[in-house]
């Protein structure tokens, strides 16, 4: 997306001439520490990228949504506790979060790891063209299935060097569910799980290899409204009725002439999940479930005036709102400068993994077919770029680590495997994520992780710097949750669809 004003070729060069840097597939020759080595060794063995190459397409094909991955939640779980992790599973309300721990005392290092499908993508695993595996089924258009897996594998890795080198300190696995809708972590928080965590790591699967820092995301209320009228005959006697679905289009309408009041920050989306039954019969029930986004500073004052369109669309129909079930609250990303300086150069170090001519050529045939640049998969690693200061933040998606962010001195890595201009959410992103470079991704992102982690838990100085950071961040942006207190994990959200989903993409299962 960058344009590029010179020509780098040369300089690219010249640099890789006369500095011993890292380049594409390499690793630097700079003295790596023994701890660290020891995690990249581990990682970089043949069985262990199949292993959780394995791992990750299995998650891929039980393509379960959130808060109903029990078996993919099931899996990562049973294997950390086999590599000689404690397991505490179904933790704070849902039962498919689980904590792995290794190790005790200080210093405390959290990864994160998500593994949710999203609705209605379903396509085959490296075919370049529109083919679902069941059609209307969910499917990995994020790849969360590799990013459990890579927090898993480098967990795992690090555990082993701790073994062999002595090192001191605690490694956690938080398996964070429903990432897709932002739910777990402000939950997971709530019961005190991540207390006494001195630093996290977070992952993401992406096309590039990178991580950054600052504010990022969108805030969010994510909430269902529920409107209450009364039947009756449609046509032989409407006036008796009250239609709960007119208060969803009332408010619906009124929310859509509200985003021209609201500064460029917002974002907001609905899907209507009941709208009565027949056209023959008034609805008494109907319910809109609404993304409600913008910074943290201006979510709280928008969310309050998407309340009153709801309560607009009731008054004029006649119905009563009946309720307002917040599903999840979030704040942004506040994503750590000191961590993800540490993670850079991590990052470096594994350098982007060598893709082969067959995925080079899926690459280009995907990106044909997206009607995009056939530019294949990428040979370098991203930058660490400052976030731009002063600007004024427009939009974009929402993660619910941003809570996390603010709780303790958090970065993300972004792994690659997805070819580039692969759409998210999107069938083209779930056929990117099964297979040899969703293998080679996650296996990169989980030595980046690990050698992050090695870093965190063998350099004092290091973990210092976070904390500092942390610590002056909090003074002025304290962490005071957007989720209701009596709000809970809405663990039936996804259940219905699930149920008609799992038996039909199950038989593709691989492990058992
Ligand atoms: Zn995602």
């Amino acid at each position: 997306m960058r344009k590029k004003l010179v020509p780098i070729s040369l300089i690219v060069l010249l640099v890789l001439t006369l500095v011993p840097g890292p380049a594409a597939g390499a690793p630097a020759k700079t003295k790596i520490a023994k701890e660290k080595q020891a995690v990249l060794d581990w990682l970089g063995k043949p069985e262990t990228v199949e292993k959780f190459g394995r791992i990750s397409d299995e998650i891929w094909n039980y393509a379960e949504l959130g808060l109903q991955e029990f078996n993919s939640s099931k899996l990562l779980a049973d294997t950390l506790e086999a590599a000689g992790f404690t397991v505490e599973r179904g933790l704070a309300g849902m039962p498919t979060c689980f904590v792995a721990t290794y190790g005790s005392g200080k210093p405390v290092i959290g990864l994160l790891g998500e593994f949710d499908a999203l609705p209605m993508i379903s396509q085959k695993g490296r075919v370049a063209k529109k083919d679902p595996v069941v059609e209307g089924a969910p499917g990995h258009g994020c790849g969360h299935n590799a990013m459990c897996t890579a927090a898993a594998a480098a967990a795992i890795a690090i555990k082993e060097a701790m073994v062999v080198h002595g090192i001191k300190g605690t490694i956690k696995v938080f398996g964070s569910p429903a990432e897709e809708i932002v739910a777990s972590r402000p939950y997971m928080i709530r019961a005190g799980l991540f207390e006494g965590v001195d630093a996290v790591i977070d992952n993401h699967s992406s096309s590039g290899f990178g991580t950054g820092y600052g504010v990022d995301g969108n805030a969010l209320f994510s909430t269902i409204f529920t409107f209450k009228g009364k039947t009756a005959h449609a046509a032989g006697a409407p006036w008796v009725g009250r239609s709960a679905l007119d208060a969803v289009e009332i408010m619906n309408v009124a929310t859509n002439f509200l985003r021209e009041h609201l500064p460029l920050s917002q974002r907001l989306h609905y899907v209507i999940l009941e709208g009565g039954e027949a056209p023959n019969v008034v609805p008494d029930k109907a319910s809109v479930w609404y993304y409600v986004r913008n910074s943290d500073e201006r979510l709280e004052a928008m969310y309050e005036r998407v309340v009153n369109c709801a309560k607009a669309g009731a008054l004029a129909s006649g119905t009563e709102l009946a309720s307002m079930r917040v599903i999840s609250a979030i704040h942004q990303r506040h994503a750590s400068k000191a961590a993800a300086e540490l993670i850079q150069k991590n990052i470096e170090l594994v350098g982007m993994p060598a893709w082969s001519e067959e995925e080079q050529a899926f690459a280009k045939a995907l990106q044909k077919e997206l009607g995009a640049k056939e530019a294949g998969m990428p040979d370098k690693v991203d930058k660490l770029e400052a976030p731009v200061v002063g600007r004024d933040f427009v939009g974009g998606g929402s993660s619910d680590v941003g809570d996390v962010t603010l709780i303790a001195p958090t970065a993300t890595i972004t792994f690659p495997g997805a070819v580039p201009e692969a759409i998210g959410h999107h069938w083209s992103n779930v056929a990117c994520w099964y297979g040899s470079t969703a293998w080679k991704g996650l296996n990169a992102g989980a030595k980046a992780i690990a050698a992050s982690a090695v870093d965190l838990l063998t350099k004092p100085d290091e973990l210092a710097k976070l904390r500092k950071e942390f610590e002056e961040y909090s003074k002025i942006h304290p962490y005071k949750p957007f989720l209701p207190a009596d709000a809970t994990p809405p663990n039936d959200l996804n259940k219905e669809l699930m149920d008609k989903y799992r038996a039909l993409l199950e038989p593709a299962s691989e492990i058992k």
